[in-house]
């Protein structure tokens, strides 16, 4: 317990140093076209905001951190959206990793996509600026756990570590607490779904897999995304845990190809 504690204090201390650029984080992408950030202004400095809350929180502005979230329902994870049109998400799992998300980012940029972003903690924790990167062009930040283990066989304090720290880590790092939990490997179990809930998350699996993460060539991944997408589909690619090159390849090959057939993408709130 007290480790815990220790460790979000050394998280929290790390980051504070870079926290001033947060002001931008969604008020500098205006350039981001159809723009559906979902954007509640934090806390606007505008004379039209409402009262910020009493007490002396004018003086401590850059660290008081985002609003801690709620513990929800427990749920099920979502495997893919409500949609009966060609919506569609997609997730990007493992990052951030400093020579392939900028290189991904850049693709949705082109293409102009939203997509969802599960990092790991402990890559976040050495990359915070790109990590804001993301941020700043609209995509979501989610929780994929601080060091990726296998969550079903460990005990669940050491879960609730591995999803806390990183939620605190992320929040304090965009202004936003994750709202969307993804498990290592999509190895839930019912500890994992129980945290998750309890630490205002949602979980989040997919429904497409190219298996990307086991390098099996350019081309059938850009296959395997292609021949199985339909309406709601959530597609998982990775942007880190090793080399990229070949999810790029085919991002840049298969959603060209989806947008000329119809597909929207959007990432679930
Ligand atoms: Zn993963």
């Amino acid at each position: 317990m007290s480790r815990r504690l220790l460790l979000s204090v050394a998280g929290m201390g790390l980051l504070s140093a870079a926290g001033c650029q947060l002001a931008s984080h969604d008020g500098g992408d205006g350039a981001v076209p159809a723009g559906v950030l979902p954007s509640e202004p934090a806390s606007p400095p505008g004379s039209s905001a409402p009262p910020a809350p009493p007490s002396s929180s004018a003086a401590a502005s850059p660290a008081s951190g985002p609003v801690p979230a709620q513990p929800r329902k427990v749920s099920n994870p979502l495997f893919s959206l409500a949609a009966d049109d060609r919506l569609v998400a997609l997730t990007l799992d493992d990052g951030p990793d400093p020579v392939h998300t900028p290189v991904v980012l850049s693709i949705l940029e082109q293409y102009r996509l939203r997509a969802t972003f599960f990092l790991i903690g402990e890559n976040a924790a050495r990359q915070p600026a790109l990590v804001r990167e993301i941020a700043a062009r609209g995509h979501h930040i989610a929780n994929h756990t601080w060091s990726h283990p296998d969550l079903r066989g460990i005990p669940d304090s050491t879960v609730r570590d591995e999803l806390l720290r990183t939620s605190d880590l992320l929040g304090n790092t965009t202004g936003r607490t994750p709202t969307w939990f993804r498990a290592p490997g999509g190895d839930w179990s019912d500890a994992s779904l129980r945290i998750c809930a309890e630490l205002g998350m949602r979980p989040m699996g997919w429904s497409v897999d190219p298996q990307d993460w086991a390098r099996p060539g350019t081309s059938l991944i850009t296959q395997r995304v292609l021949q199985t997408i339909g309406p709601g589909s959530i597609v998982l690619n990775h942007d880190g845990g090793g080399d990229r090159s070949q999810t790029i390849a085919a991002l840049r090959t298969y959603l060209p190809v989806l947008l000329d057939e119809g597909y929207r993408f959007t990432a679930p709130k």
